[in-house]
């Protein structure tokens, strides 16, 4: 039997534990990914470290889970770019409308065909 509401307590008491020590998001994405641009690779030290951002891959910022699968570490000019795309790809909107393929068959039409004109003997 799973317990969900013993994973929401352990979920709530590691984010109580963070705010705790004063740690945001940044600082334990900070320390869980090496301090390396995920686009461009470019590589960051304490002294231009606030040049590096962490960047939300589903794009909510109060989805932050403790393993930091949703984080990724981007120069601000990668992460400017990243949100730039998603921007012009929300855009538009749509794009599950593809055509379903046709339920009528032309070979049912066909084999009415063949069978309306049985070939003679
Ligand atoms: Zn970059
Ligand atoms: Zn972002």
């Amino acid at each position: 039997m799973s317990d969900p509401a013993k994973l929401d307590r352990i979920v709530a008491d590691a984010r109580r534990a963070a705010d705790q020590r004063g740690e945001t998001y940044r600082d334990r994405a900070l320390k869980i990914y090496p301090w390396i641009c995920g686009r461009c690779a470019r590589e960051f030290t304490r002294a231009n470290l606030r040049e590096l951002t962490v960047h939300h891959r589903d794009h909510n910022h109060d989805n932050n889970p403790v393993d930091g699968s949703n984080w990724e570490l981007l120069c601000l000019y990668c992460h400017d770019n990243e949100h730039q795309r998603q921007l012009e790809a929300g855009g538009g909107g749509g794009g599950a409308d593809a055509p379903k393929l046709a339920t009528h068959s032309p070979f049912a039409d066909l084999k009415a065909k063949l069978a309306g004109k049985q070939p003679k003997p």
